[in-house]
C-alpha cells in the first residue's frame, strides 16, 4: 500500500486550487443567487485539460487516472459543487458511458469532442414515476426502420439545457422489464428532443437541473449506446463509477467549509477555545476518513478492480460527513453563519443535495448491505 501522491497529482491539484480561487471563487455567490450557469467555467476546464482526464489521448483525454479526475472533482467543490458535479457528471456518467459501450465512430464523434470541453455531457436516468425505482421508467424507443422513436420525459437533469450529449435510457421492450431497456446517445438539436422547466434548486443552484421531454424523437440507430436490452446494466454501472465523483464533491464541500469557518475565525478574531480546537479536529478528521474512501475508490477503479462497494461506502460516508461538517460551521459561526457573504450557508445547502443524487443515502445502505452480504455468502 502507498499513501503518496504522483509529482503530476501534486501539480494537478495546484493548479485546479489556484483556478478555482481565481477564476470560479469571485462569482461563486453571485451564480449561487441567480442560478446562473457559467459555460466559460466548463470551456476554460476544457482548454485546461481537464473534461477527460481518465480518457487516453487517443480519444482526447488528460491519459491520467480516476484517483486524479476524483482529486480534481474535489478541489473545484472545495470552491463551488456546482462546478464539480456539472464535470462529475459530464465524466463520471455521461463520458465514461460512450468510452466504455461506445462504438469507435461513437467515441469519435462524440467522446473526442467531450474529453477535449468542446461539448457538454448528461445523463438521463429519473423520471417522474422511477427515482430510486430506476425500473419502473416509461419512456419508450420504438425501432422503425434504421432509426428508434423516442417518447416520454426525464426529469432533474445535470445540464440539462446546456448539454451537446444526453445519455438516455428507454425502454424498448416491454415485455422484458429491466431487461428491456436500451442505452442512446442523443444529441441537442434533434427533432423531438425538447427543453423543459428549469429546476429552482435548495443546492448547487449553478448548475442546471432540467425536464427533457421526448415528442416523436428520431435517434439514428446508429446511436444506440451497447446493445439492445443493456441500457439498465449500463445506467447502473454508470452510477458505480458516479458516486465516486459525487464522493469526491461532497470531500470538497466538507472542505470548503472548514477553510470559510478558519477564514471567519480570522477575519472577526474570533477567540480561541477548547470548543473550537475539539470542532476543528473532528471536522478535519471526518473529511480526512471522506478523502481516503473516496480516493480508494478511484483508485481501485484506475487499476480495474471492483470498485462498486467501496464507491457507495465512499458516496454514503462523504456525503453524511459533508452535512454534518457544514452543519457545525454554520453553527460555530454563529449568526454570520447564517449569512450569504459566509459561503457556510450555502455549502451546508450544497451537502445536502450530495445525499440525495446519484442514488439517495438510503439507497447507498441496500447497495451497501446487498454487496456485503455476498461477499460472507
Ligand atoms: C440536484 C439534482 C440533480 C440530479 N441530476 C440527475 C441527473 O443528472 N440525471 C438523473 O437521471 N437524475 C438526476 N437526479 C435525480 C436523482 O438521482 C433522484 O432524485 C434520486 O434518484 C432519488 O429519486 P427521487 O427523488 O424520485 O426519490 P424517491 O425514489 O421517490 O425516494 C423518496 C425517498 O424514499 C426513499 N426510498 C425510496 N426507495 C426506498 C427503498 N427501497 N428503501 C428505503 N428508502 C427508499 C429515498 O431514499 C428517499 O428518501 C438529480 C436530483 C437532484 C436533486
Amino acid at each position: 500500500m502507498q499513501f503518496s501522491y504522483t509529482q503530476d497529482q501534486q501539480d494537478i491539484r495546484a493548479k485546479v486550487r489556484e483556478f478555482a480561487l481565481t477564476k470560479m471563487e469571485p462569482t461563486s455567490e453571485e451564480r449561487d443567487e441567480f442560478e446562473r450557469f457559467d459555460r466559460d467555467i466548463f470551456d476554460s476546464i476544457g482548454e485546461l485539460g481537464w473534461s477527460g482526464i481518465p480518457w487516453s489521448q487517443r480519444f482526447g483525454g488528460g491519459g491520467s487516472d480516476f484517483l486524479t479526475y476524483a482529486m480534481v472533482i474535489e478541489e473545484l467543490s472545495r470552491v463551488c459543487a456546482s462546478t464539480g458535479v456539472m464535470l462529475s457528471v459530464h465524466t463520471s456518467l455521461a463520458s465514461w458511458a460512450i468510452h466504455t459501450y461506445g462504438t469507435d465512430a461513437q467515441k469519435q464523434t462524440y467522446l473526442f469532442p467531450m474529453a477535449q470541453g468542446k461539448k457538454l455531457g448528461a445523463y438521463c436516468l429519473t423520471e417522474s414515476e422511477s427515482g430510486s425505482d430506476a425500473g419502473a421508467m416509461r419512456t419508450t424507443a420504438t425501432k422503425e426502420g434504421d432509426a428508434y422513436v423516442l417518447n416520454g420525459s426525464k426529469l432533474f437533469v445535470t445540464n440539462g439545457g446546456e448539454a451537446e450529449v444526453y445519455i438516455v435510457f428507454a425502454v424498448s421492450d416491454a415485455q422484458n422489464k429491466q431487461k428491456g431497456t436500451t442505452a442512446f446517445i442523443v444529441e441537442k438539436g434533434m427533432e423531438g428532443l425538447i427543453f423543459g422547466t428549469k429546476e429552482n434548486k435548495l443546492g448547487i443552484r449553478s448548475s442546471t437541473t432540467m425536464e427533457l421531454r421526448f415528442e416523436d424523437c428520431r435517434v439514428p440507430a446508429d446511436n444506440r449506446l451497447g446493445p439492445e436490452g443493456e441500457g439498465f446494466r449500463i445506467a447502473m454501472r454508470s452510477l458505480d463509477g458516479g458516486r465516486i465523483g459525487i464522493a469526491a464533491q461532497a470531500t470538497g464541500i466538507g472542505q470548503g467549509a472548514l477553510d470559510a469557518l478558519v477564514a471567519y475565525q480570522e477575519q472577526y478574531g474570533v477567540r480561541r477555545s477548547e470548543l473550537f480546537d475539539a470542532s476543528f479536529s473532528e471536522m478535519a478528521s471526518h473529511i480526512e476518513g471522506a478523502r481516503l474512501l473516496t480516493y480508494q475508490a478511484a483508485w481501485r477503479k484506475s487499476k480495474g478492480l471492483s470498485y462498486g462497494k467501496q464507491a457507495a461506502i465512499a458516496k454514503l460516508f462523504a456525503s453524511d460527513m459533508a452535512v454534518k461538517v457544514c452543519l457545525r460551521a454554520v453553527q460555530l459561526c454563529g449568526v454570520w453563519g447564517c449569512l450569504k457573504e459566509s459561503k457556510v450557508e450555502r455549502y451546508l445547502r450544497d451537502a445536502k443535495v450530495t445525499q440525495i443524487y446519484e442514488g439517495t443515502n438510503e439507497i447507498q445502505r441496500i447497495v451497501i448491505s446487498r454487496l456485503l452480504l455476498s461477499e460472507t455468502t
